[in-house]
């Protein structure tokens, strides 16, 4: 028998072909998982590259030039993306976020942003789209993207201080073609725009305060900046805990400078927790995914690069949903499979891990943040 060639790509994480129920009924929008968590938010990868080398999302030692990111015959065209994603919203999802990698190296990413823009909820509404970017070519495609109906951004930006922003991204990028990218964007009209800051205690935690007061200073109230805990996603980051700085501390640290008070959440599931200047100056969040889990609300799902769906940032088995959507099944038969896949879900990595019970896992590695999204 000749040998069966499968490309490096598709061994990287290990994925299941999802099973085709025989009997189920047609999507109704009311799936919930095996914690009675419904399905609402799905995150989609459309590249694993980027041009950045965060030190705790793809470190340079390992994403090198001898990497092997996936070949682009793997990756999920636009179409087989609109599809999946419209099977997603059959099934109660509202809120679709573009992610990587860096989806704005993904060429002309406007024509999948048109079409998604064209879905609507079987109530008939348009989706909520968008899309986190490191914001360096956003200045350049800000007005498509719009024109092609994204209404919001997130911009990653860890620093205000030059020297500390290239330090972090590792490609020497300077912050000023991103602060460029977010005046762009606010120019074309999306709002809010989000900034994302991910705080490491002893690497950029100084930055919290100067990067809030320009964002207020710059922007008010049309920016939000968020802070995120460093968090233990991949096996490459060699995160320790030690490097966390915890969100009740950032509270703290920024309500010395700019007094604030809590929000109420805009919606279940959201994974920041609402502040407000007490001086107007807009709002801040902050997004606790180690000191404080938010497993018990999360409905989101992932569907990577190459058209796996995960069902939690922490998995480390996927489920292959580009075998069905390239192995000539139907909306239906895809649509049942989803059904059951998220039925039987009960994932809580970070819950888990508060408790001090986190499973190593089965012993295989976990999904990396570049090649899954954040
Ligand atoms: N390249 C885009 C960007 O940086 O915005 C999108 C993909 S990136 C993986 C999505 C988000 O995940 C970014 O805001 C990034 O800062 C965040 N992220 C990556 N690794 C992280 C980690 N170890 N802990 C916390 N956030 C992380
Ligand atoms: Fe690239 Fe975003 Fe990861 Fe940084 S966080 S390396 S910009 S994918
Ligand atoms: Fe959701 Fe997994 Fe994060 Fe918990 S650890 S909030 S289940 S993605």
């Amino acid at each position: 028998m000749g040998e069966t060639f499968i490309p490096l790509a598709d061994l990287r994480y290990a994925a299941e072909r999802p099973r085709i129920p025989e009997h189920a009924a047609p999507p109704s929008g009311l799936l919930a998982d095996r914690l009675g968590r419904p399905l609402r938010d799905l995150r989609i990868s459309v590249t694993d590259r980027c041009n950045f080398r965060c030190s705790y999302c793809m470190p340079k030692e390992v994403f090198d030039k001898a990497y092997k990111f996936l070949p682009h015959d793997s990756l999920l065209s636009f179409e087989e993306i609109t599809r999946t994603a419209r099977l997603f919203v059959a099934h109660g999802v509202g809120k679709l976020r573009l992610t990587g990698g860096e989806p704005l190296l993904r060429k002309n990413l406007e024509v999948l942003v048109d079409q998604l823009a064209a879905l609507r909820t079987p109530a008939g509404e348009a989706l909520d789209i968008t899309l986190t970017t490191n914001g360096s070519v956003l200045e350049r495609k800000a007005q498509a993207l719009r024109a092609a109906g994204l209404k919001r951004v997130t911009v990653s930006l860890d620093a205000l201080d030059d020297a500390v922003f290239r330090r972090m991204n590792d490609v020497d990028f300077p912050v000023a073609d991103v602060l460029r990218g977010i005046d762009a964007a606010l120019r074309t009209g999306m709002a809010p725009v989000k900034v994302n800051m991910v705080v490491k205690r002893g690497t950029n935690d100084h930055e919290i305060v100067p990067l809030a007061r320009h964002v207020r200073d710059a922007y008010g109230p049309g920016v939000i900046l968020r802070f995120i805990e460093y968090m233990d996603v991949g096996a490459t980051n060699g995160w320790c805990m030690d490097e966390v700085l915890p969100s009740a501390e950032v509270v703290q640290r920024l309500s010395q400078v700019f007094p604030l008070e809590p929000l109420q959440p805009n919606a279940t599931g959201e994974t920041a927790e609402r502040w407000r200047y007490l001086d107007g100056g807009g709002e801040i969040g902050v997004i606790s995914s180690v000191t404080q889990a938010f497993c018990r609300d999360c409905n989101r799902a992932r569907l990577s690069t190459e058209g796996k769906l995960f069902l939690c940032l922490f998995a480390s088995r996927g489920h292959d949903l580009r075998a069905l959507l390239r192995g000539g099944c139907s909306d239906e038969q895809i649509a049942a499979a989803i059904g059951l896949i998220w039925s039987e879900r009960e994932d809580r990595y970070s819950e888990l891990r508060g408790a001090g019970t986190a499973a190593a896992g089965s012993g295989e590695r976990r999904v990396e943040m570049h090649y899954i999204g954040g």
